[in-house]
């Protein structure tokens, strides 16, 4: 038995989010977005679902394609960075795809000696304005390395700032963007769709979608029904250690934060902010205790929480509790605490046991 703090993933989940992707995209091939250790789900577990399903792979940083390719020999993008000629030595010899935004890298990689060439992902600014070229940066970097021998292949790409907004009118407009200036280019293979886009943008699919947490079960557009809703791959989870009875005005936590009014039952729950529980979560942001639905109640500490489970039915020592996962959406805890799921997935903490059940059969 888990007995205390554990993370336990749905390898059905994932593949049954990946085949989402697929019947919303199907002429796309899918680069499946694995930053940050696989959104906190383990990237090297993520890749080796993925792997047979996806076209290819994506992380935000070198150590994290380094990692991923001891076991992953497909194509593996790495995104914007700061480029200097070590890095660009290392993605040759890991065969990395690279994301070339500004001028200077370009010149760079032009400039650059390598042992083989790199297949390149220039990237246009359509309105986030983190990073990105201006459409004229951008012609000239594609020109200079269309035909370049360290090249091996390009890629034209842009990243949206607002594509899960209920008013369509401002991704429309990037779209417009990255295929005005790509189309004066020539025929290059296009790339503009996160999971908000997949879902809710059909135009932006291009021919490769880039989704992250779509394949991680939060739908972002909260739109998906049916066949196609999105399943929960992480459930974090803990259990009941202490119960006790509270009579009227008594407190619970540090500073009391939480007031009985009349008599309640509370859990102490072993779980807390040290585990990756935002410690921020007000009273009454959810959980569950057996499957059924309580709520916090007093401030969350280091190892534990509490909750007022009086509305429950029996609850007792070593009984389940579910911080997120099937039944609790992490995007439901993470509007109580004014965050996204993004941010609690990639938050579980290293103390956190990991449970990848064989569910292959
Ligand atoms: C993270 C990321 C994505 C995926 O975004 P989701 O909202 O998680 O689908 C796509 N493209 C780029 C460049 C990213 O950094």
């Amino acid at each position: 038995m888990h007995n205390t703090t554990w993370l336990e993933f749905s390898p059905l989940a994932l593949r049954h989010n990946l085949g989402v992707v697929r019947r919303l995209a199907p002429d796309a091939a899918i680069l499946a977005m694995l930053k940050a250790n696989g959104y906190g789900h383990g990237a090297e577990w993520v890749a080796k679902q993925l792997a047979p399903r996806a076209q290819g792979l994506a992380v935000a940083r070198l150590n994290e394609a380094e990692q991923l390719r001891q076991y992953y020999a497909g194509r593996l993008l790495l995104l914007g960075n700061l480029l200097d000629t070590e890095l660009l030595q290392r993605c040759a010899d890991l065969q990395l795809d690279l994301v070339i935004h500004d001028v200077a890298s370009a010149q760079l990689l032009a400039a650059t000696a390598l042992p083989r060439p790199l297949c390149v992902w220039l990237k246009l600014n359509v309105g986030m304005n983190r990073l990105g070229m201006t459409a004229e940066e951008f012609g000239r970097a594609h020109r200079l390395l269309q035909h370049h021998p360290h090249i091996s292949g390009l890629h034209h790409m842009s990243h949206f700032s607002d594509a899960e907004d209920i008013d369509r009118a401002e991704t429309e407009r990037q779209i417009g963007r990255l295929n005005t200036t790509s189309e004066a280019l020539g025929l290059v293979p296009r790339s503009m769709a996160n999971s908000a886009a997949v879902i809710a943008h059909p135009a932006s699919h291009g021919d490769w979608v880039r989704p992250g947490i779509m394949l991680y079960g939060d739908d972002p557009t909260a739109s998906l029904q049916g066949d196609l809703a999105l399943q929960p791959v992480m459930n974090f989870k803990s259990r009941v250690v202490a119960l006790r009875t509270l009579e009227d005005g008594d407190g619970v936590g540090y500073n009391r934060r939480w007031r009985a009014s009349g008599r309640r039952r509370l859990a102490t729950v072993a779980a807390g902010y040290a585990d990756g529980y935002p410690r921020h979560a007000p009273d009454g942001t959810p959980v569950l205790v057996n499957g059924q639905r309580a709520s916090i109640a007093g401030r969350v500490s280091m190892d534990l929480l509490t909750v007022d489970v009086s509305e429950l039915g029996v609850v007792q020592p070593g009984d389940e509790v579910t911080l997120w996962g099937a039944g609790l959406p992490a995007a439901e805890v993470g509007r109580h605490c004014g965050t996204i799921s993004y941010e609690l997935f990639t938050r579980v903490t290293d103390r956190v046991k990991r449970y990848y059940p064989d569910e292959s059969a």
